[in-house]
């Protein structure tokens, strides 16, 4: 934990300096974060407004079969948190859910957190934010931290019939664990990270598996490994072996991927070979070319999977491409007139990217809405901070390195600059703090200047771009965006004294 600011916010409170509190939005992976951060920091004055009974987030609300995060569990931890008891080397969704329960418990976080409270409207008025909760309850406060993720409000196709469908139908977001899997027709739509997890779970236990693609995905093979008791037993006994193994995945992840998304050179063509040599272990010509994409690897967000090519060439697994006309009573029927009939169909057609803390309503300075500020889609100063939103902070906000890189380390880097700030109103630098326009501006020019050079742009379609094609990720690398949050820039905020 990077104690030199939280041991100063900590003194400078034991020296009387005003506190204020904060209201952090999101009880999952970042808001934890935020909230270890207050508490290491002495600010006992916070609480966590969570709208679902638990905490955990996407890996609260994902819990379908071959769930998994891609990036290695070592590094897919808190830095300051090391977990000796991950089973495998990529964590089963269940486990992750695990691990934050018992960070949240161990930090005592429960006495800050209301559950069951979703947050209706946010207003900044006379120097606070006035909070409005869906119960009819509010609460005030001078930081507010919005830590809502980024995946959360689901993306539900408009494919004509979809309502018809007599079978069983969820979202893969929304899975219903009462519907018996074993020996049914499954359907499922989409071919993203989530669709590709669940292949071989599903293959498994189906009659038969029908895997329906608008667009091809580039696969690189990593394969899992479980670790063994006595694996975990020396990990526990020596905590410097996991931060060892954090640091060498974060290394790594940060040396090949991490570049090779953002500048074209030596790592984008070992990507590209990855990812053909991957593909190039589908026997079938005709099966291989249909799962063959025409956008460049990485384009989209690469799925890292080791069993979706062997699952995909079973005999009762089927590849469909022709695309889908209508769905109807009995299932699928797509244009070359084909019915694919099936007991059980689901949706992974993955989330709106842009939603972050919406459809919560907010208001900043002087009345100005954030539709209004993002109505040319969301913005935020290094993905932190918003003009004319004083004293608030976006975790995994627009424009982080999100592509292929664990959330973890942003979250940590993110929080920590907000307890920077933080720490500059205890110490009366500003009353309230935000960034200026031309700060935001000049952000967005180098932005743009540089996302040419990054695969995101290279001709496809994601999650990642907003209405025009712009993707809101770091088109830089992960090390940079830590470093230029590493210290707030005051020259690029207004600060206001009241
Ligand atoms: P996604 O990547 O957005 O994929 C959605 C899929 O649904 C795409 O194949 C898309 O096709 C298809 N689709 C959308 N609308 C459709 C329609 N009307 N008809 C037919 N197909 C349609 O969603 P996701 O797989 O849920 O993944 C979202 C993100 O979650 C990932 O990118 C990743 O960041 C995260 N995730 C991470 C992990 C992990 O291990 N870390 C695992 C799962 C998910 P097109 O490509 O043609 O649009």
């Amino acid at each position: 934990m990077e104690s030199n600011t939280l041991d100063q916010i900590r003194a400078l409170k034991q020296k009387g300096a005003r506190t204020p509190r904060v209201i952090v939005i999101g009880a999952g992976m970042s808001g934890i974060c935020m909230g270890i951060r207050l508490l290491e920091a002495g600010i006992e004055d916070f609480v966590i407004y969570e709208k679902k009974e638990k905490i955990g987030g996407t890996w609260r609300e994902n819990t379908y079969p071959g769930l998994a995060c891609d990036v290695p569990s070592y590094f897919y931890t808190y830095s300051f948190e090391p977990n000796p008891n991950w089973t495998h080397r990529f964590p089963p969704g269940s486990e992750i859910q695990q691990y934050f329960e018992s960070v949240f418990e161990k930090y005592g976080l429960a006495a800050h957190t209301q559950f069951n409270t979703e947050i209706a409207d946010c207003r900044f008025e006379e120097g606070r934010w006035q909070v409005d909760l869906a119960n009819g309850k509010t609460d005030s406060a001078e930081f507010l931290v919005a830590a809502t993720g980024v995946l959360h409000q689901i993306n539900m196709p408009t494919i004509k019939g979809l309502e018809s469908f007599e079978g069983k139908q969820f979202h893969s977001a929304r899975w219903d664990h009462d519907v018996e899997l074993k020996g049914k027709r499954i359907g499922i739509i989409g071919t993203g990270s989530t669709a590709l997890q669940m292949v071989s779970p599903l293959s498994e236990v189906a009659e038969k598996l029908t895997l329906f693609q608008r667009t091809a995905q580039w696969v690189i093979a990593a394969p899992d490994k479980q670790y063994s008791e006595g694996w975990k037993r020396l990990v526990a006994r020596h905590a410097w072996l996991a931060t060892a193994l954090y640091r060498g995945y974060k290394f790594m992840i940060e040396q090949t991927l991490g570049k090779a998304v953002v500048k074209p050179g030596w790592r984008r063509t070992l990507l590209n070979w990855m990812c053909e040599s991957n593909l190039k272990t589908v026997k079938d010509r005709e099966l291989r070319h249909r799962l063959t994409p025409t956008y460049e690897p990485g384009c989209k967000r690469v799925v890292v999977s080791s069993n979706f090519y062997p699952a995909i060439q079973k005999p009762n697994c089927a590849l469909v491409t022709d695309s889908i006309e209508r769905i109807e009573a009995a299932g699928v029927r797509t244009r070359d007139g084909e019915l694919h009939e099936l007991d059980v169909m689901v949706i992974c057609t993955g989330f709106d990217g842009f939603a972050f803390m919406r459809p919560m309503a907010m208001t900043g300075r002087d009345g100005v809405t954030l539709a209004d500020a993002w109505k040319k889609g969301p913005r935020a100063l290094r993905s932190l901070t918003i003009p004319g939103f004083p004293n608030f902070f976006m975790l995994i906000g627009p424009h982080s390195p999100i592509g292929n890189y664990s959330l973890i380390p942003l979250a940590e880097g993110q929080s920590m600059y907000a307890m920077k700030c933080i720490k500059m109103y205890m110490e009366k630098t500003f009353d309230e703090i935000e960034p200026k326009e031309e700060a935001v501006a000049n952000f967005y020019q180098r932005v743009g200047e540089a996302l040419p050079d990054t695969v995101w742009t290279s001709g496809c379609q994601s999650w990642y771009q907003d209405e025009d094609g712009v993707p809101a990720l770091w088109p830089w690398s992960p090390q940079r965006y830590m470093s230029e949050i590493a210290d707030p820039d005051l020259a690029e905020y207004a600060l206001i004294q009241s």
